[in-house]
């Protein structure tokens, strides 16, 4: 099935629905804000096909701390240009959803044994604001950021997920923004996609799809697989709280499974009530 026709399927299904889905969305470039392509088509037909959410809590591979979970518990988070070298109409875009204070704050108390604390000065990273904007293009539904906490395991971050599953019955739409493959030091433009992108795809949507989330934040037997496909773990962490928040109940759509650039899955995926 084409993401296309995925999507048209999931639309109607969707509205039907009290619980709110849970969201992982391949970002990839920055560029992708300011190129018409696949990819951000496939994001704004997403938003048109979700229920407008009470609110977005966003998981973003760009916030990254070290020993703690922090929450953006600010009213109107600043839009951050967190890249560097890019054309400057990415730097003149800006994401003026209000933030949700009260809810963030409640998120820190869910969030209390993974060393949560208030933030008041992150706002939203081009991880957030790349896709909100054409999911949710208006910028009127209240959005904060929670930051990868890069010394937690990976299973904490999966029981990050799962803690937060009940603001899914309240409304909120909990979106992961990262990649199922993200090694840039390997990145070719315009190159076909790396053998163990393909593998690492490929295991990563059989695993989820077997809802073994477990085999998933196995560092151990991922192995040398995970450390090329992920140098660096922060592209991969959202995919993971995404999964957590979800439960057996739920069906999984997947949408864009395209690798770019050689070694960037921009795999994206819907986990929805049946
Ligand atoms: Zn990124």
């Amino acid at each position: 099935m084409s993401t296309a026709q995925a999507l048209r399927a999931l639309a109607d299904r969707l509205k039907a629905s009290d619980k709110m889905p849970v969201v992982f969305l391949g970002h990839g470039s920055p560029m992708n804000v300011i190129e018409d392509n696949a990819y951000n088509r496939s994001w704004s037909a997403l938003g048109r096909a979700l229920p407008q959410p009470q609110a977005i809590l966003v998981v973003s591979a760009h916030w990254m701390t070290r020993g703690s979970t922090l929450v953006d518990v600010s009213a109107m988070p600043r839009t951050i240009h967190d890249f560097y070298g890019f054309p400057r109409a990415l730097y003149e875009q800006s994401y003026p959803a209000p933030g949700q204070p009260d809810l963030a704050r409640e998120v820190v108390t869910l969030l209390a044994s993974h060393h949560a604390a208030e933030d008041d000065r992150w706002g939203l990273d081009h991880g957030a604001w790349s896709v909100l904007k054409f999911l949710y293009p208006e910028a009127d539904v209240p959005v904060f950021q929670l930051s990868i906490d890069m010394e937690a395991a990976l299973p904490e971050h999966l029981a990050i997920g799962a803690a937060l599953a009940s603001l899914r019955e309240r409304g909120v739409l909990i979106l992961g923004s990262g990649n199922v493959v993200h090694n840039l030091r390997a990145m070719r433009p315009g190159g076909a996609p790396l053998d163990f992108a393909l593998e690492f795809d490929a295991l990563f949507s059989d695993r989820l799809q077997a809802r073994d989330f477990d085999a998933l934040a196995d560092r151990l037997s991922l192995g040398t697989l995970l450390d090329m496909a992920h140098p660096s773990l922060d592209h991969y962490l959202p995919a993971l709280t995404a999964a957590g928040a979800t439960d057996a109940g739920d069906e999984l759509t997947f949408m864009t499974d395209a690798i770019d650039l050689g070694s960037v899955s921009m795999r994206s995926f819907v986990f929805h009530a049946a």
